[in-house]
């Protein structure tokens, strides 16, 4: 039997990286994701490669089953790698991988938020030609007509991610009409952000079908609306046992010259987005707070009262790449931990 697999791999298009995928058939079933062929593609027409030395190896990481397709055939994300097979200077995978390797030991785990904006045309899906809805106010976690737009859409991504086999763990309606959020996760580093980046495919490709694009772009909509973000919820055993635990890592996200080195690798345009307004702090101000949705990093008040839990950084931008928002966040609350004896 002849199984299609979509190959997906990100590309290196600046400031922000796009998804691309092409079909290979295979013959024959497959058990596991270290059976699959590795693949090449012409990385002069991503941004990877110059023309005279074009090619690029596609290394299969994760794959699942293929819910738009159906039957046996596969979804499969890849990282980039050199014709050498030392991984690509756009593949910010096999980062995070070592650093997750190194802390391991510590079982960190991630819940990512991911909100986006339908577009039909050049407009919001749901925002009038040459005209602007009504304010802000009633979309959120909205219903009926006047509120919702592209229902149809988010619950058919919903069913093609659940029947991915993806830890899909909610959606909801956002602030600004034709914008909506899915969560991912808890999940370890690796995991959430392959299956972060599977479920952004799989957006894209199911609005396909419904003549509607989607975006991650940070700040869609300039002025009164709000921006779109990936919060990023992060946790370790200690963190999920006691709050000193807590403590630490959100002190040491406040720590010298991390607040900077976080947020300037938190996705393309992260000023535009963290202004001080809209639920957000300012970019370059860092602070953290129990329930505070305008910290850059709150407690939820659940975590205050039960003393355990875990927190929610609020500033990554949609468009941040999941593998680098969380090696980062396991980089420095990790280490910090480690050197705390809270481990
Ligand atoms: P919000 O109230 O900010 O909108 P959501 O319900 O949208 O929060 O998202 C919270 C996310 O946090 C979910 O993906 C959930 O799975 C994740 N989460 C819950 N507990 C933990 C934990 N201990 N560590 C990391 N992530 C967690
Ligand atoms: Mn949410
Ligand atoms: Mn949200
Ligand atoms: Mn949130």
């Amino acid at each position: 039997m002849s199984i299609k697999a979509e190959y997906i791999w990100i590309d290196g298009t600046e400031p922000t990286a796009k998804l691309r995928s092409k079909t290979k058939i295979l013959d024959g079933s497959v058990a596991g994701v270290a059976e699959l062929p590795l693949w090449g593609f012409d990385g002069s027409s991503t941004n990877q490669a110059e023309g005279h030395a074009s090619d690029c190896v596609l290394r299969p990481v994760y794959s699942c089953p293929d819910p738009i397709r159906g039957g046996e055939h596969i979804l499969v994300l890849c990282e980039v790698l050199n014709t050498d097979m030392t991984p690509h200077s756009t593949n910010t995978r096999a980062e995070l991988a070592e650093v997750a390797e190194r802390y391991a030991g510590q079982e960190p785990i991630f819940g990512i938020e991911q909100e986006y904006t339908f577009f039909k045309g050049h407009r919001p899906l749901g925002f009038p030609d040459g005209g602007f809805p009504a304010p802000q106010g009633g979309y959120y976690c909205g219903v009926g007509a006047d509120e919702i737009h592209g229902r149809d859409i988010v619950e058919a991504h919903l069913d093609h991610c659940l029947a991915a086999g993806l830890g899909i763990s909610g959606i909801n309606a956002e602030v600004m009409p034709g914008q909506w959020e899915f969560q991912v996760g808890p999940l370890d580093p690796v995991t959430v952000a392959d299956q972060l980046w599977i479920a952004r495919w799989l957006l894209y490709r199911t609005a396909e079908d419904f003549e509607v694009s989607a975006t991650l772009h940070p700040k869609p909509v300039k002025g009164d609306w709000n921006g779109a973000g990936a919060h990023t919820n992060f946790s370790t055993r200690a963190m999920r046992e006691g709050y000193d635990a807590i403590i630490t890592a959100c002190e040491a996200l406040g720590e010298g010259s991390k607040p900077l080195d976080h947020v300037k690798n938190y996705g393309a345009g992260v000023d535009e987005r963290l202004t001080g307004l809209h639920e957000t702090a300012p970019w370059d101000r860092y602070s953290y707070g129990v329930s505070d949705r305008g910290a850059s990093v709150r407690i939820p008040w659940q975590v205050e009262k039960d003393g355990k839990g875990y927190i929610e950084d609020r500033r990554p931008n949609a468009n941040v790449d999941p593998y680098v928002v969380t090696r980062l966040l396991v980089d420095t609350c990790c280490a910090a931990l480690e050197k705390a004896g809270q481990v």
